[in-house]
């Protein structure tokens, strides 16, 4: 059995899913699960409608919900299981519009509406089996960021149907009271993973709209070549650091249970994709790809008195940890602490905590660049070549991961093109061809 994971540009039209079911037929002899995100940007509308319901705009968020009804009937439908589910969408909305307030569990509500209606869609036009993944996958009751509860989710994934092909959607599932979750965004490649280790699969495939994991972000610059093989230490850090080709999530199951996980264009199917294993893949190159985060605050702080005392960093910690704010990047001297963060939602009530015992700056529109690559532990020099390399960019912090995978630096945002551009020609230019794809 394998997983083939469909992602919203891979279901977003008529034709994608077209292609996607001549992707997933010549594959029928492995009996695919097939697990799908929302179609195209679905989730970003529910969540705008959700929006407009709660500012009181409730006829517009009934507009919006009429479109998304309209797109699905076009690219997708009509399928009768269509109407009950818009005509329940829009009866949430009426409700979110009088509260006028929205909980992280009434987000979930909304924003599963994306996963539930394309898999019954895929499942029809495959004329395959459809499974609900909320009877599947079991979640904690941390709304819009819940963590799988293996133990149960195995156990029910082990009443999948077998023997046919199943279509489920990513992203959502429901807690042991039966109260739909969800795993956060981008989360369908985390189900994918999941239900690929609940049902034992020989292969997770995530097809998407990229030939494969790059050397660069495609975002940012372009002439990123393919990686054929990384590893699954690899793939995590770079998915962490900013490689949406893949939810940061996705390979804990994987690396549990030992399965590969493919990266794959649904546009090119021919294309051989990214192979994500467990073991090290033996290199002539020091680094695999670089990623980038934007909208990055870095926090400084400073104070005579750390110095040659204890307690100081645990005090800094527990600023960020009372207010659930997760630290990224940290690189301190003997009188001042830097961090970075990616939420700043509650910077103001963490600076005012710190600036009880520190002095404290902040600043944000920033981003952090992460070279990654296994050879970096072992390469001397590697440091080096980067400073050169960006000897132009103001580089405002630097650090390397406890793994050793990883370097990485923070640069304003409006520094980030040029440093990734120069990082690029500097780690890339001559590549492994046994690990890199250069002649694509
Ligand atoms: P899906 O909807 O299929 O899950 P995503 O948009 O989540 O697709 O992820 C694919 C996108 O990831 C690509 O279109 C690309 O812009 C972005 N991306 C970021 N970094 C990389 C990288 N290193 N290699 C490939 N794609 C990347
Ligand atoms: N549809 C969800 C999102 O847009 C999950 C996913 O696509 O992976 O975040
Ligand atoms: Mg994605």
């Amino acid at each position: 059995m394998i997983v083939m994971k469909f992602g919203g540009t891979s279901v977003e039209s008529r034709e994608a899913i077209a292609r996607l079911r001549s992707i997933v037929e010549s594959r029928c002899d492995r009996t695919p699960v097939v697990v799908v995100s929302a179609m195209g940007k679905t989730t970003n509308k529910l969540l705008a409608m959700a929006e407009e319901a709660v500012k009181g705009s409730r006829d517009r968020a009934l507009e919006l919900c009429a479109e998304l009804k309209a797109y699905h009937e076009k690219e997708a439908g009509p399928h009768p299981a269509i109407e009950p589910h818009f005509a329940e969408l829009a009866e949430l909305l009426k409700g979110l519009s009088v509260l006028g307030e929205m909980t992280p569990r009434s987000i979930d509500a909304i924003s599963s509406y994306g996963e539930r209606l394309s898999s019954i869609l895929v499942a029809n036009s495959l004329g395959a089996v459809h499974g609900d993944s909320r009877d599947y996958i079991i979640t904690d009751d941390r709304h819009a960021q819940a963590a799988p509860l293996y133990g149960p989710t195995f156990e029910r994934l082990k009443k999948l149907p077998r023997g046919q092909i199943v279509v489920m959607g990513g992203f959502i599932g429901s807690t042991k009271d039966g109260i739909t979750s969800t795993l956060g965004r981008g989360g369908s490649d985390f189900s994918a993973a999941i239900i690929g280790a609940g049902i034992g699969a020989e292969e997770i495939q995530i097809w998407t709209d990229v030939d494969g994991m790059l050397t660069s972000d495609p975002r940012i610059i372009s002439g990123g070549k393919r990686v054929k093989t990384i590893s699954f230490a690899e793939a995590a850090e770079l998915a962490y650091f900013g490689a949406k080709v893949l939810h940061p999530s996705t390979v804990v199951p994987a690396i549990e249970k030992n399965i590969p996980v493919l990266i794959l264009n649904s546009r090119r199917p021919d294309v051989e994709g990214t192979r994500i294993v467990a073991e090290s893949v033996p290199c002539k190159n020091v680094a695999k790809s670089i990623a980038c985060k934007t909208g990055i605050t870095v926090v400084n702080i400073q104070s005579t008195r750390m110095l040659m005392a204890h307690g100081f960093l645990r005090r800094i910690f527990e600023a960020f940890d009372k207010h659930q704010t997760p630290v990224d990047m940290v690189a301190t001297s003997e009188v001042s602490v830097s961090l970075t963060i990616d939420n700043p939602t509650r910077l103001s009530a963490i600076l005012d905590e710190l600036r009880q015992f520190a002095e404290v700056q902040s600043e944000n529109s920033q981003a952090i660049v992460c070279l990654v690559g296994d050879n970096i532990r072992q390469t001397p020099g590697v440091a080096n070549r980067l400073f050169r390399a960006l000897s132009k960019v103001n580089v405002r912090m630097i650090s390397q991961g406890a793994s050793k995978l990883n370097m990485s630096v923070v640069v304003a945002e409006s520094d980030l093109r040029p440093a990734v551009e120069s990082l690029h020609s500097e780690f890339f230019s001559d590549l492994d061809p046994t690990v890199f794809a250069t002649g694509e």
